[in-house]
């Protein structure tokens, strides 16, 4: 085996990615070592780049969307064997202790909430180590290639659509028809729910109705609020969007006790306190989900059929790939392959 290892490594804020020659790591009791296939790149790995994190230490290898095999494993762990495929995603570990982890809200660990790819180096390489904690099981359904969206884009629309409180047969909207959205629709569809997909422009309509919606608002020739209000209002508006106004634009489509559950990250939005107050309304975050979330996103979208649409780039293309992410314009997440 040899025992240098190719990532690529952001040495400092608004560094570039460059890739570097490292010696392979070895995994720490409780951790194990992954060699990894692929990697999604996420928009949130900006947040690297742009040394955003409180605390992030450079140099820093990003990359939250992994799928690899374990290589080695640390001392003390008997649940993981080597030869496993496994995905790593945004949820780190957490300490298991705290009042928080106690009550088994662990994004919301106080003590020692790692996030992939930002407290420790993640999947932009050929080989990273990570706690058992991150690990999730992969169905042998799934490429490499497959997996690696769900572990952050996938897991984050299906983890918020199954917990906002819609059933099966309750009108659900899906705001945006992006990275996100796109998997959003197709959950949403497969999950049960009058599907409603809303995106800018009469041209999305066809993809929309192929992931899975039974009605298309085309939000620049209609008012979204009118016509999801026509369809008599959403249950669930699920937002993708980073656009705050496009949040706000749908707030009167929501029906009775209906939830507008937020998980793009815009800078702000407005909200009328009148309508929701009148309708009953909530509006509500998700974070994406632990380890056995994203396992369960697996295994969901092995059973239903879900995919992502991704565009894929080898680890030596990763500044190309990484500026694919930045514009916007990928249809619909990216993804680095490590070869061999
Ligand atoms: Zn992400
Ligand atoms: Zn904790």
């Amino acid at each position: 085996m040899p025992n240098k290892m190719r990532v690529a490594q952001i040495a400092r804020v608004n560094g570039p990615l460059e890739i570097v020659e490292r010696p392979i790591p070895e995994p720490p009791a409780d951790w194990v070592r992954i060699k990894v296939q692929a990697c999604g790149i996420c928009h949130s790995d900006s947040v690297v780049k742009e040394g955003l994190w409180p605390g992030l230490q450079f140099p820093r290898v990003p990359g939250h969307e992994v799928m690899g095999i374990i290589d080695a494993v640390g001392e003390g762990v008997s649940q993981w064997k080597v030869g496993e495929r496994v995905g790593v995603g945004w949820h780190g570990g957490n300490c298991g202790h705290c009042d928080n982890c106690r009550r088994g809200d662990f994004f919301a660990c106080t003590v020692d909430l790692k996030v992939t790819g930002i407290s420790f180096d993640g999947g932009y390489g050929e080989y990273m180590v990570a706690p058992t904690m991150a690990l999730a099981r992969v169905p042998k359904e799934l490429t490499p290639v497959e997996g690696a969206p769900l572990m952050c884009a996938g897991i984050t629309t299906f983890n918020a659509l199954r917990n906002s409180g819609a059933r099966p047969g309750d009108l659900v909207a899906v705001l945006g028809l992006g990275g996100l959205g796109h998997l959003g629709v197709q959950y949403a569809a497969k999950m049960g729910f009058r599907t409603v997909g809303i995106a800018r422009g009469k041209d999305k309509e066809a993809l929309a109705r192929k992931l899975g919606a039974i009605h298309y608002i085309d939000s620049q020739a209609q008012d979204p609020a009118a016509e999801l209000a026509k369809l008599g209002g959403a249950r669930v508006i699920l937002a993708t969007v980073t656009a705050g106004d496009a949040m706000s634009a749908v707030q009167g489509g929501l029906g009775p006790k209906g939830t507008l559950m937020v998980i793009g990250a815009a800078q702000s939005m407005q909200i009328s306190p009148l309508v929701l107050i009148t309708g009953a309304q909530e509006i509500k975050g998700w974070y994406s989900g632990n380890a056995v979330d994203s396992q369960d996103t697996l295994a969901f979208s092995v059973m239903s059929g879900v995919r992502s649409m991704n565009e894929v780039y080898p680890l030596d293309k990763v500044t190309e790939a990484y500026e694919r992410m930045a514009s916007g314009k990928a249809r619909f997440r990216v993804v680095l392959t490590m070869g061999a």
